[in-house]
């Protein structure tokens, strides 16, 4: 059987690793160790910080190894996961079908979302024990006419415990994570092998003839008859760039800015995270306790039950970059116009909520969907190859998005991750 190398093991990777295991000897080389949830209480990490033993983002890396901080510059912090599942394991559980960019190149991928619906259990159930907190939050959103619909979460939420910490891990394997993808292409055969960085991409003759990696401290060669990139947004055009096929400087990364206030004992941080959205223009709204902010940020000094937050997620302006010499990426004005109109709503909910102006701060600004630099296009669309790459050489991860989607992309990255091993099966 003919040898595929799979990089990475997030949402697209190990989507390909479940569909084209049996049509091909797979191997996904993942960067990263297994994943593990943190395991104490976020009362002990408030303790950490009140000594002030937590004073910069990337010690979140001590707390979950997953976890993968960049400064893109002083007002923005970016974030993925690295490690079995990539950051499908930091997930918040959100599960939306966003291909309407996708749609306008003619890209249909209706079979694909039909498949990932029978595959992935997604529910709202999480609506029927939302806390007293979260359902008068949704009340406010309602007067204002902000129109909030319960938040379609992946996972079996029936059995969700309510405790707020879906961006550590879920303790209680709830939440779905791209493991389950990768444990169903492990038990066909499928071989994985952790550790792994895949460095670059070794083409002869115009084709991909494997990667090379460091496993551990040792160089590696993997021989490959093909080879299906999925290193996430922020891993795959580093790897493209140093095999000397260059990206498009159009990086998006879904900015997140938390509005917060203190509202005594309202106790957000306990409930399950983002359970409900409000979809405006180019932002969305939604209850969100931030964690990286509560840790790291000097201007959240209350109490976890203490704070109040609303998140607001934007889709920013296709500009910015990243290769092995750093990342590029800074807010636009158009960007920062767009998130100060979300701050304002955002301020009149707390306000409703009985929040007084010089009680609100803000969180800071984080950003986790990578993507983009790879798009697709018209010429693309039926073969989910751009003619950059290779013929033995695919990607099949948020770098093939059009658009900064602004909204949460998993599911969206699945079914292209299936698209791509569908045309793969048949080549
Ligand atoms: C805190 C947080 C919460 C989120 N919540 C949601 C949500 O609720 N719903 C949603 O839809 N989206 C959410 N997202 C975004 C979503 O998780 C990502 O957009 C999605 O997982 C990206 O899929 P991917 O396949 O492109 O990359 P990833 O899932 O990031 O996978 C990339 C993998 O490649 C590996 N890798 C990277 N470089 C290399 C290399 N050189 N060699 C080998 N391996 C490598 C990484 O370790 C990783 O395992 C969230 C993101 C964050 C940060
Ligand atoms: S709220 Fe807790 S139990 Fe529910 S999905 Fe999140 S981490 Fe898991």
């Amino acid at each position: 059987m003919k040898k595929a190398i799979v990089v990475g093991s997030g949402a697209g990777g190990a989507t390909v690793a479940k569909e084209l295991q049996g049509h091909y000897d797979v191997t996904v080389l993942e960067a990263g160790k297994e994943f593990n949830p943190f395991g104490m209480q976020v009362e002990w990490l408030e303790k950490l910080r009140r000594y002030g033993l937590l004073f910069d983002e990337r010690e979140i890396q001590f707390i979950v190894p997953a976890y993968k901080i960049r400064r893109a510059s002083d007002e923005m912090i970016l974030v993925n996961g690295v490690g079995l599942g990539g950051t499908t394991t930091i997930c918040t559980g959100n599960a939306l079908r966003l291909d309407g960019d996708l749609k306008a190149l003619g890209i249909d991928l209706d079979a694909e979302f039909e498949e990932i619906y029978r595959e992935v259990p997604v529910t709202t159930v999480h609506q029927k024990k939302w806390h007293k907190v979260t359902r008068q939050l949704f009340s406010v959103f309602q007067e204002m006419g902000l129109e909030p619909q319960p938040m379609p979460k992946m996972g079996e939420y029936e059995r969700c415990l309510h405790c707020g910490r879906c961006q550590l891990g879920c303790p209680h394997g709830v939440k779905w994570d791209s493991r389950r993808f990768l444990q169903a292409a492990q038990e066909n055969g499928a071989q994985v092998i952790t550790n792994c960085h895949v460095e670059r991409v070794v083409i002869e003759g115009g084709r991909a003839t494997g990667v090379r990696a460091k496993n551990g401290w040792a160089n590696h060669f993997f021989p490959a008859d093909l080879v299906v990139l999925a290193a996430g947004g922020f891993g795959t055009p580093v790897i493209l760039d140093n095999s000397g096929i260059p990206c498009e400087a159009r990086l998006s990364v879904d900015p997140v800015l938390s509005v917060a206030g203190r509202a005594p004992n309202s106790r957000q941080y306990k409930d399950v995270t983002m359970p409900f959205v409000s979809n405006l223009e180019h932002i969305i709204l939604s209850p969100y306790f931030d964690h990286l902010s509560f840790f790291f940020n000097q201007d959240w000094r209350l109490h976890a039950g203490d704070i109040l937050s609303i998140m607001i997620k934007l889709a920013d302006d296709e500009l910015g970059s990243i290769s092995s010499t750093g990342v590029e990426k800074t807010l636009t004005v158009q960007d920062r116009a767009r998130l100060h109109e979300g701050m304002e709503i955002c301020k009149e909910i707390l306000r409703r909520f009985g929040v007084s102006e010089d009680e609100l701060f803000l969180g800071t600004v984080i950003a986790g969907h990578p993507g983009g630099m790879l798009p697709l296009t018209e010429n693309d669309a039926l073969s989910f190859h751009s003619d950059r790459l290779p013929e033995n050489l695919y990607v099949a991860d948020a770098t093939l998005l059009p658009r900064s989607l602004g909204k949460p992309p998993i599911l969206t990255i699945i079914a292209m991750a299936k698209r791509v091993s569908k045309i793969l099966q048949n080549i």
